[in-house]
């Protein structure tokens, strides 16, 4: 007798074969047998109708902190996600010196804008080593299985005292053992990965750039060279790709012995250098290097709202009175008051953020209900104000003012400098590219890209509308199978016999996303955009149903992957 049997649901496995009706059995947390007539079950899923397919593995979040007060992980945990893979982008809360957690907080809240109010209330600090970190989650069960992997900035600081958040220095020898010899201990402890970042996006609250951002070989052969001893992890890596940095990574992933895993998108000021990282990622794999890069399934897009991290009207000095009032009594007095409107939308200031708006409202949009996240250029609020003879100050008012003013508007500022998708249809297409970029957990006054693997699924399997679509069984592989396989996870990432019974059951014809919205629930009262999905009937971790009607059912059967 199996404990369930989810029955004739269209079964998309996870490794990239067509789509085929038969039944999957459940039996012990793992999948007995997928196939016909499997016999009976103490519950039958009726999934005629429905598509059946493996969890989703999200390789990029960060949920570092999170993970540590709360147990179900939103928003991941409401779109299909069974395994969480936090610690990217060099930034995370481990190893720690006691009392010097506030840089790794300044780090992280200028890096990924989690406020640093919620990191100090939400997060114990009952840790020092990476070890005894991996230990506190481990005493912990979530609605998903999580990942942990040791970031560079952490790394650096606890080796190097208050001369590591500077990334012009240079470790000594000492310096150097230490972080190699913490590096193994991390990985042998389980971390599943170590990362680092390149990137001149990556910022302290305090202005300073990362501290890895211009780690010279020396320090990255230190971590190589732990990777190689112990045999274990992924060296994931958020870089500008700025000259030379291709090479000292690919050097380090050689020497490692390991796979490394690349950020992959484009930018509007070197539109083209994401298909020469590419080119670079191809020769790397033919050289025999375990390389993949990360893409998404969208653009790199933030949202402006009176109640997210930035409005255009921020810094006019018409909107700064209203700042302290509750956000209901602000938008009640800009109802009641046609000449504070007025002024909002002809009085520029001549602050340089005030400048930059001006110009990013030539690709901001109204979100507006249908959520269309691959507008076109002449839906943008300039090219809307200038066939209708008004001002696009007047429309970014008018649609922050929408929805009681909740409204949101769209800037995508990565991965959109053509003003659509082609490119990412070619990343996404490209056999060396899985699903990533989501962080989720982070970015959360701007960004709710979370819900990453519900829309890769809905935009381009099935509404995608202004260009090609991509086969839903390649998309449901590039953030299964694909991404389980960059971290090594051999038990999951496909429906088969033997393998962890982490799977959804999907009304992919109501499939969709619910307007994202801001939330008041983190520590503190932290602030946050949520997003929400329709369409995830059932969602089983370890044969566990965590998500049921797209409601979490309690259940926390997710634990701890140790590498
Ligand atoms: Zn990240």
């Amino acid at each position: 007798m199996h404990d369930i049997v989810i029955q004739g649901g269209n079964v998309v496995d996870g490794t990239g074969a067509p789509a085929r009706q038969v039944d999957v059995a459940v039996q012990g947390g793992r999948i007995a047998a997928v196939g016909q007539q499997l016999g009976a079950a103490r519950r039958v899923v009726d999934a005629r109708g429905l598509l059946v397919t493996p969890g989703f593995v999200d390789i990029h979040t960060h949920y570092d902190g999170q993970a540590t007060w709360d147990s179900f992980l939103t928003p991941s945990c409401w779109h299909g996600v069974t395994t969480a893979v936090f610690g990217n982008c060099g930034v995370g809360f481990a190893p720690v010196r006691p009392g010097a957690s506030d840089y790794l907080i300044n780090l992280m809240e200028g890096v990924e804008d989690i406020p640093g109010t919620v990191l100090a209330e939400g997060i114990d600090w009952c840790w020092e080593s990476f070890p005894e970190y991996l230990d506190a989650l481990q005493r912990r069960s979530y609605a998903m299985d999580i990942g942990a992997q040791l970031p560079h900035a952490a790394l650096r600081f606890f080796a190097m005292g208050e001369r590591g958040t500077d990334h012009r220095e240079r470790p000594d020898a000492g310096e150097l053992l230490l972080m190699g010899r913490l590096a193994e201990e991390a990985l042998r402890a389980g971390a599943l990965g170590i990362t680092t970042s390149r990137t001149v996006k990556h910022r302290a609250r305090d202005g300073r750039y990362t501290p890895s951002l211009t780690a010279a070989e020396p320090e990255l052969f230190a971590i190589a060279d732990a990777m190689r001893r112990a045999g274990k992890g992924v060296l994931e890596v958020n870089s500008d790709f700025g000259d030379g940095d291709f090479e000292i990574l690919r050097a380090a992933a050689e020497a490692s012995g390991r796979p490394m895993s690349l950020l992959l998108l484009q930018v509007d000021n070197a539109p083209g250098l994401w298909r020469k990282t590419l080119d670079q990622i191809h020769a790397a794999r033919r050289a025999g290097l375990d390389v993949t890069g990360q893409v998404g399934a969208k653009s790199i897009g933030v949202l402006f709202g009176f109640e997210t991290s930035r409005n255009p009207f921020e810094n006019h000095p018409a909107w700064l009175p209203l700042l302290p009032r509750l956000p209901h009594e602000r938008v009640a007095r800009l109802r009641d008051d046609a000449a504070l409107r007025q002024r909002l939308i002809d009085e520029r200031p001549g602050d340089t953020l005030t400048a930059w708006f001006e110009q990013a409202l030539r690709r901001t949009f109204a979100l507006g209900p249908a959520l269309d996240y691959e507008p076109d250029a002449s839906h943008s609020l300039v090219a809307r104000a200038e066939r209708a003879g008004t001002s696009a100050w007047a429309l970014a008012l008018e649609a922050l003012m929408a929805d009681d003013g909740k409204g949101l508007l769209l800037h995508p500022f990565e991965n959109y400098t053509g003003g659509d998708f082609s490119v990412v249809h070619e990343m996404l297409a490209d056999g060396a590219t899985v699903m990533g970029l989501g962080d989720a957990g982070a970015h959360v006054g701007l960004i709710c890209d979370a819900a990453g693997p519900t829309y890769l699924l809905k935009h381009w399997a099935r509404d995608r509308s202004r260009g090609p679509k991509l086969p839903l069984e390649m998309l449901v592989k590039k953030q299964t199978a694909d991404t389980a396989a960059v971290y090594g996870l051999a038990d999951r990432g496909v429906l088969a016999a033997g393998m962890k019974a982490d799977i959804n059951v999907i009304d992919f014809a109501a499939l969709d996303l619910l307007p994202p919205q801001v939330a008041y629930d983190l520590p503190a009262g932290g602030r946050r955009l949520l997003q929400r999905a329709r369409g995830y009937r059932h969602t089983f971790v370890s044969g566990v149903e965590v998500l049921q009607g797209d409601e979490l059912t309690g259940q926390t059967p997710g634990r701890l992957i140790r590498g």
